[in-house]
């Protein structure tokens, strides 16, 4: 059996890049949550299942990180459901607020504009929270010697058992980036991404690969499909993120000011850029891994795999109602100057 690790607040143990657990080899990798102290109970929920279904097997470690000081309560109330290592992390004040290339009144007007065209349209916190999650938490110094992150969220619900080590398995099969469901984003919010997205390609062709699946994205038509992998639940290589064609991308964006002025998630950002850098063969649909998330929900309905979950039947999202599930699974690699003749149409 596992034996009971130490409990600490960091700093980051050189020596877990190299721990084993009863299964086996451990990678650098951790299951990653930006939240607030006021979310503690649906956070402890998320991570009773993530240990039941999962964790338990393997004692992968936990980071928390939240733009205010964790409370005691808080602290307590994660540690009680875990016996992995769990830290607790500031946001560096750097990477949590206006950009510099918005003005604070042209923000204000577009908060007020969007406040009830779309949820969280007059939302601030919401867009610091997106352009966090787009161009920042990979660079928390917390994560500095992780790989891989698994991206968890308050109040989500995993169905399954996962008798297997999602990163092992991204690892041993060459998979950037693992998804289990694929919206629409809400067109009023990302209304010039696609239009910024492409100038960019432009003016960055050496940063595009030789091939990639941005038809994923946009159609045949350039038109933008509003296709995304959902990215409160994301398995991602981090290289991807750390890449000098995602920085050059995240800082293009974050200059256009669509994260203020419009309403960009880190879901349509993290998608495009899957779809631009990766092939289609890196990028991974956990279909078994049963989830949901308020609003969508995914539950496998492959028989040997629906054997293992607590969802019923057929009636969900993902097998019912998905045209971007489908477009993924049509859509195949173009090359490079095919991307950019779409960028140019
Ligand atoms: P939604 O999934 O798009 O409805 O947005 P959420 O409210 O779930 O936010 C996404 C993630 O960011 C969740 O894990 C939240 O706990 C976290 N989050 C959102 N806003 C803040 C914030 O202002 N501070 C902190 N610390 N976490 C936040
Ligand atoms: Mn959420």
């Amino acid at each position: 059996g596992m034996k009971p690790v130490a409990i600490t607040d960091g700093p980051w143990p050189e020596q877990q890049a190299n721990a084993t657990s009863g299964n086996g080899e451990l990678l650098r990798a951790a299951l990653v949550a930006l939240v607030r102290n006021s979310e503690l109970s649906g956070m402890r929920s998320t991570v009773r299942q993530l240990e039941d279904r999962f964790n338990r097997n393997y004692g992968y470690p936990y980071i928390f990180l939240n733009d205010e000081d964790f409370t005691d309560e808080f602290k307590k109330g994660i540690r009680a459901m875990t016996r992995s290592q769990v830290y607790f992390g500031k946001l560096p004040k750097e990477h949590w607020g206006l950009s510099p290339y918005v003005t604070e009144d042209k923000v204000k007007e577009a908060l007020e504009r969007n406040k009830d065209r779309y949820i969280y349209g007059g939302s601030y916190s919401y867009r610091l929270m997106c352009r966090y999650q787009s161009g920042f938490v990979y660079k928390h110094p917390l994560l500095k010697n992780l790989d891989y992150y698994w991206r968890i969220e308050p109040s989500v619900h995993y169905y399954c058992d996962i008798p297997y080590d999602p990163f092992r398995y991204m690892r041993d099969n060459n998979l950037k980036y693992g998804y289990t469901i694929t919206p629409q984003e809400k067109a009023e919010t990302v209304e010039t991404l696609w239009d910024t997205t492409r100038k960019w390609m432009i003016e960055n062709p050496q940063h595009l690969p030789e091939t990639s699946v941005i038809h994923w994205v946009v159609n045949e038509k350039a038109e933008y499909t509003h296709c995304h992998f959902w990215s409160n639940f994301e398995i991602v290589d981090l290289s991807l993120y750390r890449s000098a064609a995602y920085e050059s991308y995240f800082q293009y964006l974050d200059r256009a000011g669509g994260f203020f002025y419009e309403r960009w998630g880190d879901a349509p950002v993290h998608s495009f850029a899957a779809s631009l850098l990766l092939r289609k063969e890196q990028i991974h649909w956990f279909e078994d891994i049963g989830y949901h998330h308020p609003g969508y929900a995914h539950c496998p309905d492959k028989p040997e795999m629906a054997a293992r979950c607590v969802c019923g039947g057929n009636s969900d999202y993902m097998t019912s109602r998905s045209m971007c599930k489908r477009r993924f699974g049509e859509v195949g690699n173009i090359f490079r100057n095919q991307a950019l003749e779409l960028a140019h149409m």
